[in-house]
């Protein structure tokens, strides 16, 4: 490694010099991985074909979806556990599916999280026939209470940046035969959309076509449909973020209260991501996409000390970050190693707001 320990100092004099350009340096992406929109897919009902036959076509893909059970249905739980562990979100729709869920807010919550382990809890509520029940009790226990059609409700059916403006009237777009998203296009066509707009747009399927449905019998959507959905979002990746309803939810809240402070030295950045949130629903711990402006060709970046992926790309260096999650290191990978955290010496603090 050639180093020249002239041109490094010059380098480190331009980056004080320059303190309120590299305040402006590191951003907390609109959505993970700097991608222009979000997209979720939920499931009603706990069908035995969400198991059995739409896990594993989200698998084919990487990508995972939001499962909202009934309690007093006796989903697959061990089959639902499977979907969790592999990373799919699992949620309430209620205990026992009656018109109006309100008195089952906070019981379906302790009842279906009794039956699943999933690393963020039961997190999210869709509310059976769209009715939305008791709000101040679903957002005491949910960061997410799910309707349906927004336009069903004088709402827009796609959502902006910030998700809803009531987060107990999260919408999501009804599919199958019941609804308006029947084919692959009908769901890109408003993939499109929400990647146009940078926005968020939610479906709401439950069985499927031909398929074991169990009690979900209502709208059954076309299987092959979704899957080309995904196909495209794949081959759009760079553009669409298909996450759950719960950890996009997650992403937005944190993405809005962060706050960065950076302080810089010749070969190292450290940065403390933070907010305070101040909710026990979650500990609000989803990573957040970020990005620093930098002309190194190379960079280790570590979190709490642990090594986290990076890449570079157009003069930015990108990773993915836990808030409150611990000191955030990125060091020029082409320096001598030794020293790079020991910058504080004549450092500049600053704080740095997306
Ligand atoms: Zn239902």
């Amino acid at each position: 490694m050639k180093f020249n320990k002239i041109s490094i100092t010059a380098i480190a004099v331009a980056m004080f010099a320059a303190g309120s350009a590299f305040a402006q340096n590191a951003e907390i992406g609109t959505w993970a991985g700097f991608r222009k929109g979000a997209a979720s897919f939920t499931f009603d009902d706990g069908a035995p074909s969400q198991v059995s036959d739409c896990g594993p076509v989200f698998d084919k893909y990487g990508y995972k979806g939001t499962f909202n059970l009934v309690y007093n249905w006796n989903p697959n739980w061990s089959g639902f556990q499977s979907l969790a562990d592999s990373g799919h979100e699992i949620a309430s729709h209620s205990n026992s599916h009656g018109n109006n869920m309100s008195g089952e807010e906070a019981s379906s919550k302790t009842n279906i999280g009794g039956k699943i382990k999933q690393k963020y809890g039961i997190i999210t509520v869709a509310y059976p026939n769209c009715n939305v029940p008791n709000e101040r009790a679903v957002l005491q226990n949910y960061i997410v209470g799910r309707i349906c059609n927004g336009s069903w409700q004088g709402m827009s059916d796609i959502m902006g940046k910030n998700g809803p403006s009531n987060w107990a009237k999260t919408p999501a777009i009804m599919t199958g035969a019941e609804g308006q998203i029947k084919s692959t296009n009908d769901f890109t066509g408003q993939m499109q959309k929400a990647v146009q707009s940078n926005g968020w747009v939610a479906f709401l399927t439950h069985g499927f076509q031909g398929k074991n449905n169990g009690p979900a019998t209502y709208s059954p959507t076309d299987l092959n449909a979704i899957d080309g959905a995904l196909k495209w979002a794949k081959q759009n990746d760079k553009d669409i973020w298909v996450a759950p309803m719960g950890f996009v939810a997650m992403y937005i809240k944190e993405r809005n209260a962060a706050k960065i402070q950076g302080q810089s030295s010749s070969n190292s950045m450290t940065f403390e991501l933070s907010h305070n949130i101040a909710d026990s629903i979650s500990k609000y711990d989803y990573p957040l996409s970020i990005r620093v402006k930098s002309d190194w060709s190379k960079a280790e970046v570590t979190q709490n000390g642990a090594k986290i992926e990076s890449k570079i790309e157009s003069g930015y260096i990108y990773f993915d970050a836990v808030p409150n999650g611990g000191k955030i290191v990125v060091s020029n990978g082409n320096a001598s190693s030794g020293g790079s955290t020991g910058g504080s010496t004549g450092g500049s603090v600053l704080e740095m707001y997306p």
